[in-house]
């Protein structure tokens, strides 16, 4: 090894450190967020594809943060659940996700799911506590909410998965699955699950039309969708050819650019007050 390997090695270690130091100042800024209530969710609607009408919407943490401005979930997430900030994070979105439902309710909206996303860390015998405590502090109906999963969570111990999706559904919520198609769950066991809706993830929604695999994939789990009466929508629909293949090939809903961005409270408020339809 010559100069330049060594010089790559200094290289190297200084950005090791570089990224520490990001790591630490994205911890500590994270625990002020939720101190000065810099933390915001946004509203993706999801809508229905023969009527087009909005049936609920996706809940999507942001960070407004007074530096770098809007920082998207992939930025503080993976460093939330690396530092365990992601429990305190998780009880942030799930009673902010209530007081809004609630404020949406007493606004007389009649009652929209808000989807919310689920990390396995998450998904434990004290979810359904939790979720049933909200519910009772914001005087709510389960059908104001839904749960969205990863596929790879249920492959952890089928049967404690089970008890808690069975008392979650109890509570009146839905429970999507989420990123379908990407993780490795075994299609005979699938029925065991007490699932509403597969979501396609937008990795195969992308390649449509154009890539004859992904329109396939996409085909095929909406099959398994209808065999196990499953609803399915599609994430990520970006364009009117796609919404065409979806649409020829039955999936029930679609979530993406096409029809909206994920957006602020109140402009998904008044989206679902103007009835617009796709
Ligand atoms: P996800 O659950 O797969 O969410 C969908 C992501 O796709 C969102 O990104 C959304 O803004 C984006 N998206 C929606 N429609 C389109 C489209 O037509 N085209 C493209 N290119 N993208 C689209 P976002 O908001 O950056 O969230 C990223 C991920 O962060 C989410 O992926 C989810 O896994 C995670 N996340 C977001 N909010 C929360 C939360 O409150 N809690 C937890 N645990 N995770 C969250
Ligand atoms: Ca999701
Ligand atoms: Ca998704
Ligand atoms: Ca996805």
């Amino acid at each position: 090894g010559g100069e330049n390997n060594e010089g790559g090695y200094a290289y190297y270690s200084e950005e090791m450190s570089r990224n520490k130091l990001d790591l630490l100042r994205i911890e500590t800024g994270l625990m002020h967020a939720f101190e000065y209530d810099e933390l915001l969710l946004y509203y993706q609607p999801k809508v229905d594809m023969h009527t087009g009408i909005v049936t609920g919407a996706e809940a999507l943490v942001r960070w407004q943060h007074p530096e770098r401005g809007l920082l998207l979930p992939g930025e503080f997430i993976p460093i939330a659940e690396e530092t365990g900030l992601i429990v305190q994070l998780s009880d942030w979105v799930l009673n902010a996700v209530c007081t809004q439902a609630r404020a949406w309710k007493e606004a007389g909206l009649p009652p929209v799911r808000i989807a919310l996303n689920i990390t396995a860390r998450e998904f434990t015998r004290s979810l359904p506590d939790r979720v049933r405590a909200a519910m009772s502090r914001y005087q709510l109906d389960g059908e104001w909410l839904e749960l969205e999963i990863t596929e790879s969570m249920l492959m952890h111990g089928t049967d404690r998965v089970i008890a808690i999706m069975e008392m979650v559904c109890n509570l009146g919520l839905t429970i999507s699955l989420d990123d379908f198609g990407t993780g490795y769950s075994s299609l005979s066991y699938l029925k065991r699950f007490p699932i509403n809706t597969l979501k396609i993830d937008r990795s195969f929604t992308m390649g449509i039309p154009e890539d004859t695999n992904d329109c396939a994939i996409a085909s095929a789990i909406i099959g398994i969708a209808k065999q196990l009466r499953h609803k399915v929508i599609a994430e990520g629909v970006e364009s009117e050819q796609q919404l065409q293949f979806l649409k020829d090939a039955g999936c029930d809903e679609l979530q993406g650019y096409l029809f909206s961005p994920p957006v602020p409270a109140q402009k998904f408020h008044e989206m679902l007050m103007s009835g617009k339809r796709l």
